[in-house]
C-alpha cells in the first residue's frame, strides 16, 4: 500500500475561505436573499422535475438557459456562459486563461474567493491595495497592471465587502490599461445603479459575471452566469468545464426563475429600502460605516474590538459577517440586509451591544 502524498505545496499554505455556520434565529451573514422565490417558481419547478427525463444525460451546453439569458440582457446565446454558482464560472474563467507562469490582479480588500480561486488554479496573485475610503486610485491600478501584466485582472461591483459599485470610469480606465481579460463580478449588480454588461462585447476583452444567489433567491440551487465575448465563452465550454456539468434540473431552475422577474425586483426594491434604513440607523451609533450599492453593508465599531461584538451579537442569536481578521479590514463587521423583522432584531440587538 502506497502513503497518501503531501497536498500540492501551494495548497498547503492557503487558509480557506469560510463563513461561520452557527443556528442563530437571525442570520445575517452570508448576503444571501431573506426571502423564498414566489410559490408559483416553487410548484412550477415541482412539476418539471416530475416530469424529468432524469436517466439521460442534460442539454450539455445549457441552450435554453443561455437563450433566455441572453435574451435577458440583449446579448447572444453564444456570449453566455453558466456554471454551478458564479464561483465555478470564476474558476473556468481562471482554469482557462490563468494557470502557471500567469497572474491574476485583485484590489483589496476584496471578495477574498478571487484570491482563493487564482491559487487554486496555479494562478499568481497580484494584489492592490484600494484607498482608505476604499475607492481604487488610478496610481495603483497602473502599478499593479504594469508590475505583474496580469492575464486576468478583477474588479468587484458592487465590492463584496465594502460596498460602493465601482464607477464606469474606473471600469474604463481598468479596460484601457489592462493586459489581458478584465472580469467585473456583479454578484450584487442588480442592487446598483449602472452595470458593466453594456461595455460586453466580442471585440472587448471583458466579462462579467452574475448569480442566481442573490437576487433570484437561489442560493441553494448554485447557479451562475458570465456574459462575455462568444470566443472566450467558447472557450469556457470547450476547455475549462466538466462534460454536463450543470445538471438538468438547474437548467429548468433558472429559466423559470427568469418568468418571476417582477418579484425579483420587488424584492429587490424592498431591500434597497431597508438598506437605507439600517443605514440611517447605523449612523446615529459609536461606529464607522461605509455607503453601499448591494445588499450589505460595512460596519467598524469604535470603541470595542469587532471580534467581540459578533460574538455578543451571536449571543443575542444575530450573526453577521466577521471580516474583523481581513487584510485591511480591522475591526470590520458585515451586516447583510433582512427582512424588515431580522434588521430590527439586528439593530436593536447591535445598540443593546455597543
Ligand atoms: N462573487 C461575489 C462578489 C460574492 O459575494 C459571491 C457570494 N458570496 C459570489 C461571487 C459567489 O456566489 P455564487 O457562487 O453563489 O454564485
Amino acid at each position: 500500500m502506497g502513503a497518501f502524498p503531501p497536498l500540492r505545496d501551494d495548497l498547503g499554505v492557503m487558509a480557506g475561505y469560510h463563513s461561520a455556520q452557527v443556528e442563530v434565529d437571525v442570520r445575517l451573514n452570508t448576503n444571501e436573499s431573506p426571502l423564498p422565490p414566489p410559490p408559483a417558481f416553487l410548484a412550477g419547478l415541482a412539476e418539471a422535475v416530475a416530469a424529468f427525463p432524469m436517466h439521460r444525460y442534460p442539454d450539455r451546453t445549457c441552450q435554453a438557459l443561455r437563450a433566455d439569458l441572453a435574451n435577458l440582457h440583449g446579448l447572444q446565446p453564444e456570449q453566455v456562459f453558466v456554471a454551478n454558482g458564479s464561483n465555478e464560472v470564476l474558476q473556468c474563467l481562471l482554469l482557462a486563461y490563468g494557470g502557471p507562469g500567469r497572474a491574476a490582479a485583485v484590489f483589496e480588500p476584496t471578495y477574498a474567493m478571487h484570491a482563493t480561486i487564482a491559487r487554486m488554479t496555479g494562478t499568481a496573485v497580484a494584489s492592490g491595495a484600494r484607498a482608505d475610503d476604499f475607492t481604487l486610485p488610478g496610481v495603483e491600478v497602473r502599478r499593479v497592471l504594469a508590475e505583474a501584466a496580469p492575464s486576468v485582472t478583477f474588479l468587484c461591483s458592487p465590492n463584496n465587502p465594502t460596498g460602493r459599485a465601482e464607477p464606469k470610469d474606473v471600469v474604463e480606465e481598468v479596460l484601457e490599461l489592462a493586459p489581458g481579460l478584465v472580469v467585473v463580478d456583479e454578484a450584487y449588480g442588480q442592487f446598483a445603479s449602472w452595470s458593466s454588461l453594456g461595455m460586453v462585447g466580442d471585440d472587448v476583452p471583458l466579462v462579467v459575471t452574475r448569480t442566481y444567489s442573490k437576487t433570484w433567491s437561489m442560493a441553494g440551487a448554485r447557479l451562475g452566469y458570465l456574459l462575455g465575448p462568444a470566443q472566450v465563452v467558447a472557450a469556457l465550454w470547450e476547455k475549462a468545464a466538466l462534460p454536463y456539468h450543470v445538471d438538468a434540473v438547474k437548467q429548468a431552475a433558472g429559466r423559470l426563475a427568469l418568468r418571476f422577474t417582477d418579484e425579483m425586483e420587488d424584492r429587490v426594491a424592498l431591500l434597497v429600502s431597508e438598506r437605507e434604513r439600517i443605514a440611517a440607523a447605523l449612523a446615529l451609533l459609536p461606529l464607522d460605516t461605509w455607503p453601499s450599492d448591494a445588499n450589505f453593508l460595512l460596519f467598524r465599531p469604535r470603541a470595542r474590538a469587532g471580534r467581540e461584538v459578533w460574538q455578543d451579537l451571536v449571543d443575542r442569536s444575530v450573526l453577521v459577517r466577521d471580516c474583523s481578521s481581513w487584510p485591511r479590514l480591522a475591526g470590520c463587521l458585515r451586516v447583510t440586509v433582512g427582512t424588515p423583522e431580522e434588521n430590527d432584531a439586528f439593530l436593536t440587538a447591535l445598540e443593546a451591544v455597543l
